[in-house]
């Protein structure tokens, strides 16, 4: 390559990056309503988004068979399987716009017959309630898609995948990643590093506070497009407060109740209490003959 050929090369990408600068500052990161989240998280992408679904569906299935086995896996034609399937189809039409993967994943939505206060959303968009926490909390339609809200918004924002990632590092685990992530996905059976263990179990990952603060936001701003009043987070989590007061719900050891959490949902209400009024209006409207 002659000299002039370089330095028009190299005045050729300076000017590229010059118009992608001006692009990217004329279109504000935030333009958009809603809720704000950070960026996501780096550690996210240590591991394989397929990798994990795929992990997790096994974990589902493993987790249906065992109610199954037990005859606590509710029918299909049970009203509260009805009535919370219902409420997922409201919200997960939604989804792809804070994950495009979510577009093509296989949703599943199902109730396991079990006192526990707990419900979760896997990686891969698979749902599941206990009903304890519908009976316990007497949960309304509202409070239950805020639930779901919050459980789908951990899987779109692929916290899991970060938090496995995050734990790889801290861990000083990264150097064998390749070993450690087979035994994560259960493939090399001879690893039994506890990191690892702890990762296989999506069921039980222990979110930070960050990505729990994440969750009620996302959560509450999916209800609130689905046409779920998003008021119902507040009162879900006092009931969470008041119910922890005798035996700890499960899902409250995963998300710690508490005035701080309630008063960032109420401070965050005005973004999404128009998108709520906009959605229930279209549906108004859609009644009216
Ligand atoms: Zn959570």
């Amino acid at each position: 390559m002659g000299m002039g050929k370089r330095i028009w090369a190299h005045r050729s990408r300076a000017r590229v990056m010059a118009l992608l600068l001006a692009a990217a500052a004329s279109a504000p990161a935030w333009a958009r309503e809603g809720v704000e989240v950070g960026e996501r998280s780096v550690f996210a992408d240590m591991f394989s988004a397929d990798q994990i679904e795929q992990q997790a569906t096994l974990q589902y299935q493993q987790t249906l068979k065992t109610a199954a086995d037990h005859r606590a896996l509710a029918p299909v034609d049970n009203a509260q399987v009805r009535r919370l399937r219902a409420i997922a189809q409201k919200i997960i039409p939604l989804a792809g716009e804070w994950n495009e993967r979510a577009r093509q994943w296989k949703w599943e939505v199902n109730l396991i017959g079990s006192n526990q206060i707990n419900a979760f959303c896997m990686p891969g968009g698979k749902i599941v309630f206990y009903t304890g926490i519908l009976k316990t909390l007497e949960l309304s339609d509202d409070e239950v898609a805020m639930v779901m809200g919050h459980e789908i918004a951990h899987a779109l924002r692929e916290h899991a995948r970060e938090r496995m990632g995050k734990n790889t590092v801290t861990t000083g685990a990264a150097r064998i990643g390749g070993a450690l992530l087979s035994g994560w996905l259960g493939i090399d059976p001879r690893l039994t590093d506890t990191v690892a263990q702890q990762g296989a179990n999506l069921l039980t990952l222990k979110f930070g506070r960050e990505d729990e603060s994440e969750a009620d936001l996302v959560g509450m701003e999916l209800a609130a497009r689905a046409g779920f009043d998003p008021r119902a987070g507040v009162s879900l989590w006092q009931k969470m407060g008041a119910a922890n007061k005798g035996a700890p719900p499960q899902w409250l050891s995963t998300h710690p109740s508490g005035d701080t959490r309630i008063a960032e949902i109420e401070a965050n209400l005005p973004k999404v209490m128009p998108l709520y009024e906009r959605a229930r209006q279209a549906k108004a409207a859609d009644k009216t003959p």
